[in-house]
């Protein structure tokens, strides 16, 4: 598909117009507004850069969150869905929403312009402070979900959206999957309206894996969600040359292929797929051959005190060396517990037991496979484990070193972004030592997929 993208306007159309971009700014913001990870801000800086310097009027939307669901489980909680019903949202009930503290942070990053915020994304007031806006100045609007017409697509508010601007550029590949008005019903209403540089970007590295992966093409995939990976294994497992499986789906691999997996959860919905997948490709789909397994309890335990530790910034990693692991690991703390046990166990797993990490020949395996890949091409999608506790965090850890290594050896690598970035940091892998890290999650799977992308297809639309 043929993108208008920022470079096929002369500079001067964009001269002292407003221009509106839909942007992801969806970071996690902490208790005293601190802002998480920022690589999605970050990611937008070339299109804000691009346009600011030639002299836009920048105005800038984002969602953040889901303000509607949440206020929604409030009222319920609190019985007040009555009340709910009748008065919509009530601001104060979702201010931890706000996209404030992201305007802070963006004017922290690109020092050199004037960012401003204002407190709503419609009407006669936002319509005032652009008045305002001289050239190269950027606005902020407010999270567009505390509208409900956002994420209805609706014709009203898709309207308003469009009133703002001359000139609407999408650079937010990661809800370009999503039929909401401030990507698909606004964009619509525009004559011009571009791809951004990072979503340009985006798209140029997915679809050559898509399309035309370079050789040899090896995809990680991990993570617990088949439903969300099936669409993209589909479209690209006649292309792969060796598809490695970790993560909780690798044991329903493992229990099509008549592997005993204990407790491990298995998706009943996607086994006669995978079985068909497993006949299919025999000599290209690698399942784990040793596992890291625990009790559901001290699996439960372990998670309970990672939140705790998350809440108190104490979270660690705990490397397991290939040669060292111990035979049982225990919790000082639980050491009177029988179920507080953490083994690594090669082959069948055990009933009450379950896999939460690939084990220590899995980890050497897949990782010489992945570093081996020094002039093709590694694509890596969701954890090898339970990641978010240090104890099963090891084959998730290596994984992300072997994805440098193969890098730095030539091969292009592409992480699919939200959990495996957030793994690659864990990892102290940097995100320079990747080719591309895709910001999108579900997007990414729905572009690898061949699925529609409402927010792509609407920018060569003609109306
Ligand atoms: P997904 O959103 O499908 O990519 O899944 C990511 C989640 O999968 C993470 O929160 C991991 O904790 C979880 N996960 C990965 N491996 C396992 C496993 N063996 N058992 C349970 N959960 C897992």
């Amino acid at each position: 598909m043929l993108l208008r993208t920022l470079s096929n306007l002369d500079d001067l159309d964009y001269y002292g117009k407003k221009v509106l971009m839909r942007v992801d700014f969806n970071v996690t913001i902490g208790k005293d507004n601190e802002i998480g990870e920022d690589y999605r801000i970050r990611m937008t800086i070339p299109s804000i850069e691009y346009l600011t310097k030639r002299g836009a009027k920048l105005i800038l939307m984002s969602h953040l969150g889901r303000p509607k669901k949440t206020a929604e489980m409030e009222y319920k909680q609190t019985n007040k869905i009555q009340q709910y019903a009748t008065s919509g949202i009530d601001i104060n009930a979702i201010k931890q929403f706000s996209l404030l503290p992201v305007a802070k942070r963006l004017s922290e990053l690109i020092q050199m312009y004037n960012v401003s915020f204002i407190d709503d994304c419609i009407g006669p007031k936002v319509q005032k402070e652009i008045d305002k806006m001289d050239r190269g100045d950027i606005l902020l609007l407010e999270n567009l979900r505390f509208h409900s017409g956002e994420e209805l697509n609706d014709y009203n508010f898709s309207k308003e959206l469009a009133s703002l601007a001359d000139i609407y550029v999408n650079d937010a590949f990661s809800v370009s999957h999503r039929k909401h008005a401030s990507i698909y019903g606004g964009a619509r209403l525009f004559d011009k309206k571009l791809a951004g540089l990072n979503l340009k970007k985006e798209l140029e590295y997915l679809s050559m894996v898509k399309d035309d992966p370079v050789k040899p093409f090896i995809l990680v995939v991990g993570g617990s969600k088949i439903k969300d990976k099936i669409g993209a294994l589909e479209n690209l497992l006649p292309k792969i040359d060796k598809l490695l499986v970790g993560g909780a789906m690798a044991y329903t691999f493992l229990n099509a292929n008549g592997v005993r997996t204990g407790d491990s959860p298995i998706d009943y919905d996607h086994f006669q797929w995978i079985k068909n997948a497993l006949s299919k490709y025999p000599d290209k789909i690698v399942l784990p051959i040793d596992h890291i397994v625990t009790s559901q309890s001290f699996l439960k335990f372990k998670q309970e005190e990672s939140n705790e530790k998350k809440e108190e910034g104490k979270e660690g990693n705990y490397n397991y060396t290939f040669d060292s692991l111990p035979s049982s690991v225990f919790s000082p703390s639980l050491v009177s517990s029988p179920s507080s046990s953490v083994s690594l166990k090669k082959g069948a797993i055990e009933e009450g037991l379950l896999g939460v990490d690939i084990g220590i020949e899995t980890v050497q395996q897949y990782s010489s496979i992945i570093s081996q890949n020094s002039n093709g091409l590694v694509v890596w999608i969701g954890p090898m484990g339970v990641f978010e506790i240090g104890l099963f965090r090891n084959g998730t850890n290596n994984i992300a070193k072997s994805m440098a290594l193969a890098f730095w050896r030539g091969s292009k690598t592409i992480i699919g972004g939200g959990d495996t970035l957030d793994a690659l940091k864990k990892a102290e892998v940097s995100e320079l030592e990747v080719t591309h890290v895709s910001t999108g999650g579900g997007a990414t799977l729905k572009f690898l997929a061949g699925d529609e992308m409402p927010g792509i297809e609407v920018l060569n639309k003609i109306h």
